[in-house]
């Protein structure tokens, strides 16, 4: 029965959520060895520079991990750059998974407005959430300027079907409760636990 409910009514990702699209581009591409340098410049081009929402930055960096080159012309340590896509893609589904628990912990969007990397502005008539994240900001600062925009966009797909799959680790939005995904059902409460006073709580 766990596995029909999750599988139930899967919320597509509508395609004008742009930013949420170039997070997800992130989790999704940075979890591959083979993503390198070409590959991230192809990313902040399509998803951060391209639509204005940040100038080109001179180097890409993240806490712990190192600083590298974004300019083609000095060609970056892959050593460094994959220590980097490591520690800021973990940063990243760290935060994700503390918005998606229930309880909420949202202190990252919080972070995200108090760093000035999201705002909210008038686009085309309307108001919205944007984001400019400085070019000097960590890299895990940077995509998570994308998922904030998305989330400050839309709190209640977040609070109500939001999840980070302890498995495959992707960010997906279902009815199938938390830290599981359409594909990894998440275990529901009561189906492994004894009930008769055994030790499995
Ligand atoms: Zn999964």
């Amino acid at each position: 029965m766990a596995t029909s409910l999750a599988f139930a009514r899967v919320a597509p990702i509508p395609t004008h959520r742009t930013a949420l699209a170039g997070g997800l581009a992130f989790l999704e591409g940075s979890a591959s060895p083979a993503w390198g340098a070409d590959d991230l410049r192809a990313w902040f081009t399509e998803h951060l520079i391209a639509p204005g929402c940040m100038a080109t930055p001179l180097l890409v960096t993240e806490p712990s991990a190192g600083t590298v080159a974004f300019d083609t012309a000095l060609p970056a340590s892959a050593r460094t750059l994959r220590l980097i896509l490591v520690a800021a893609r973990s940063r990243v589904l760290t935060a994700l998974r503390d918005l998606t628990a229930s309880p909420s912990d949202d202190r990252c969007l919080m972070g995200s407005i108090f760093a000035g990397r999201v705002s909210r502005e008038r686009v085309q008539g309307s108001a919205g959430w944007v984001a400019h994240p400085e070019p000097t900001a960590p890299l895990s600062g940077i995509v998570l300027s994308l998922f904030a925009v998305d989330a400050l966009s839309h709190r209640e797909l977040y609070s109500d079907l939001a999840s980070v799959c302890d498995t495959c680790h992707r960010l997906t939005f279902h009815e199938g409760g938390r830290r599981g995904c359409p594909e990894h059902p998440a275990r529901v409460s009561g189906v492994y636990c004894k009930v008769d006073g055994g030790e499995r709580a």
